[in-house]
């Protein structure tokens, strides 16, 4: 049976404390969910430390929401590749949509991807059209346009890739199983000359629509927001 990877962006819905609170409460079902599956959980920065405490000798994984571009260096603010590497992170999120709508150009992210590697933690790069673009028919050419700069810098390292559709984050819309097979299979043509790719779909997955993605054979994993917040979803996500 396929190995997917389900990997829970817990973003900034909660405060550090509450954050770490839900981790320990749910820690076992975490726990047996990932004797059947792989499971990533992607907490807020400030909670990395004490999960990544908590998770030693776990087969959990545990991912950052994103990275600085930057190496080292004077940038406030900004949390270095080289630090969620010594957390313990083996995934970390970049091009996050919610992150692209700050400002983020694709060159940052392809950055962003260089700093990761440099530090043996694998990047998950989101890449998805908004609404308009969609409606345009451009999405083939704008994931391409996300898509370039990155395939320019990987080597032969693991990279996970998410097609995240903007217009499908946090709005209980998804892509038309015939529409998630086109774009799969342009990602999977573009990028099948680099080995250890895999391809996520993230955008209101949730346990009634779960299935419908699992049929879609260049699907490797699914990145999960707001259902990811509730533990009976999340599980019912994962064994359905
Ligand atoms: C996300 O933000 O990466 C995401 C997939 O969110 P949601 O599941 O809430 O749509």
């Amino acid at each position: 049976m396929k190995q997917y990877l389900y990997a829970a962006n817990w973003k900034m819905y909660l405060p550090m404390q509450e954050e770490i609170l839900f981790f320990t409460s749910h820690k076992q079902e975490f726990t047996e969910l990932s004797t059947q599956a792989s499971i990533a959980l992607f907490p807020s920065y400030l909670s990395l430390p004490a999960i990544a405490q908590e998770l030693q000798g776990s087969s959990i994984k545990l991912g950052a929401q994103d990275c600085s571009a930057a190496p080292l260096g004077a940038y406030t603010g900004q949390v270095s590749a080289r630090s969620i590497a010594q957390v313990g992170c083996t995934y970390c999120i970049v091009g996050h949509s919610e992150r692209r709508a700050l400002g983020e150009t694709n060159d940052i992210i392809a950055q962003k991807v260089t700093r990761l590697l440099e530090n043996s933690v694998t990047p998950i790069v989101c890449i998805g059209e908004t609404a308009q673009e969609n409606a345009q028919g451009v999405t083939l050419t704008i994931l391409e346009m996300q898509l370039e700069p990155i395939l320019k810098v990987i080597s032969d390292k693991p990279l996970v890739i998410a097609y995240e559709p903007v217009w499908a984050i946090g709005t209980n819309r998804t892509p038309t199983s015939t529409d998630i097979e086109k774009i799969l299979l342009h990602i999977a043509t573009m990028t099948a000359h680099h080995k250890n790719i895999t391809l996520l779909y993230g955008g209101s997955i949730d346990k009634d629509n779960i299935k419908e993605f699992k049929n879609n054979a260049h699907i490797g994993g699914f990145l999960i927001g707001h259902a990811s917040m509730d533990s009976q979803e999340f599980k019912k996500i994962v064994q359905s």
